[in-house]
């Protein structure tokens, strides 16, 4: 008898579905979710105490691990000195002079308390300098709960979209186009149409919510030059890649020199803290030196600016993105191969992210109830049999993926594998997963890769 279920059973009883976030329920994957009394490293403990290797990592924020010492310490020592103050105070100032000292994009930048207020606060300033209403993000690309982005590809006309929750006014849909990812032709639509009414468009640095989906280096060229052509600015939504990817984001890595960017997770080290930044020109339109108004009461709390500060500088200090990338690789490299040898699934990687998915085949078609038209793929066009990792819609992702990641997910937990409870979000490695850590979860999950192709 284990202590999730009665827990489980309570909470139903007192939050919706008995979670806060809606993926914790374990819908995606069946069987009741375990309830998490500590983390320590790249391990997670259960109310019963057994031990997972956590590759969930909170989904993102724990670059360095759970309770890292060094990030514990300066936490520690935050709340010795009183943990909210609703003023002026040197933490805030300190994690901002740190980033924009080292992220050329970044001249001012505003701390609030999640993703979802970055992306929300970013629109706003957006909309502000340009003047203009709509705003283009793409199909599958997360960019938290604000109503805006809660939208998904309506039928008909270029860009024009339905809600994806209930409870979203219909006006709101009026300003949202949505095209999908890696579709150059439908770009070109949506500018041509709505060009000069766009106030910018929104991206992840490499969407990372709908699987792991790296975008062609010439179609993000092509979204860019009809940006800068249409007048419309560049958000890049970094709440995933923000400091994750390198010290710099995504932006880096694909080339971009975003007008916005967004940033949550990392920044904050595991503490709630999200950011909208950009040049100054652009931010400077942000209340009280312009007027945009934003604001919150928690927003740049001294305890999260210390943890986020920590973990940044700790991230430099050790050049952790160098050991992540390297250790990321290797255990891909390795986890590749005996999958391999089982039939197991592909693997795509960005940095320290991965994500697992079965190998494309011809049946590969849009999921029952996805609403994208199962437009051909330009590889297909072209007569090229795609090749497993090139996945970059949602549309192209296995139509039985969810049924295999539900085997796969219960094979890795029976064996002491935590991964994220759903086949859509991706894994993360945190600098706390070290080479034996890895070695044991690579048996663990050619064991149950092998389990799961066998039914
Ligand atoms: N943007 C991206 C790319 C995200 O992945 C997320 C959350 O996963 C958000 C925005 C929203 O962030 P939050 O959950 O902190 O509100």
């Amino acid at each position: 008898m284990t202590l999730s279920p009665s827990l489980f059973d309570r909470a139903r009883h007192v939050t919706p579905g008995g979670v806060h976030s809606p993926v914790r329920a374990f819908r995606s994957v069946g069987g009741q979710p375990i309830f998490f009394a500590r983390g320590e490293g790249a391990h997670l403990i259960d109310v019963d105490g057994r031990r997972y290797i956590d590759f969930c990592q909170s989904f993102g924020p724990l670059i360095l691990g759970h309770a890292d010492p060094d990030v514990a310490a300066a936490v520690h020592a935050a709340l010795d000195d009183g943990w909210s103050f609703g003023t002026c105070e040197p933490y805030s100032l300190a994690l901002a002079e740190w980033i924009v000292q080292r992220v050329p994009w970044v001249e001012r930048i505003r701390f609030v308390s999640s993703g979802t207020e970055a992306v929300i606060s970013a629109l706003r300033v957006a909309r502000a300098a340009t003047g203009r209403s709509r705003i283009l993000k793409f199909e599958g690309c997360y960019h938290g709960h604000g109503d805006a982005m809660l939208v998904q590809a309506g039928s008909g006309l270029a860009g024009r979209v339905a809600a994806s929750s209930a409870g979203v006014p219909p006006g709101t849909l009026e300003d949202t186009l949505v095209a999908p990812l890696d579709d150059d032709d439908a770009l070109d639509a949506v500018f041509d149409q709505h060009g000069p009414e766009i106030a910018a468009v929104i991206l992840e640095g490499v969407p990372a919510n709908y699987g792991l989906l790296p975008q062609r280096p010439a179609w993000i060229s092509h979204l860019v030059a009809r940006c800068r052509d249409a007048g419309a600015l560049l958000i890049l939504d970094e709440v995933i890649t923000g400091f994750r990817s390198g010290l710099r984001g995504a932006a880096d890595a694909i080339g971009v020199t975003p007008d916005l960017v967004c940033y949550g997770k990392v920044i904050g080290g595991g503490f709630p803290v999200g950011a909208y930044a950009g040049r100054a020109a652009l931010m400077d339109l942000v209340a009280p030196a312009g007027p945009v108004y934003q604001a919150g009461t928690l927003s740049a709390n001294p305890v999260a600016m210390r943890g986020g500060l920590a973990t940044l500088e700790k991230l430099e200090r050790v050049d952790a993105w160098r050991t992540l990338e390297a250790r990321t690789s290797a255990f891909v490299d390795a986890l590749s191969e005996r999958f391999e040898k089982t039939g197991g699934p592909a693997i795509v990687r960005h940095a320290s992210i991965w994500w697992l998915h079965l190998a494309l085949d011809e049946s590969t078609r849009a999921r029952p109830g996805f609403p994208l038209r199962p437009t051909e793929h330009p590889e297909a066009r072209a007569g090229v049999r795609a090749a497993p990792a090139s996945i970059r819609r949602p549309d192209r992702i296995p139509a039985d993926q969810a049924a295999w990641y539900m085997r796969f997910f219960h094979g890795a937990l029976q064996r002491g594998v935590y991964l994220p409870p759903s086949t859509f979000e991706v894994c993360f490695l945190s600098l706390a997963h070290d080479e034996a850590t890895l070695d044991r979860a690579i048996d663990a999950l050619a064991e149950a890769a092998a389990d799961a192709a066998r039914v």
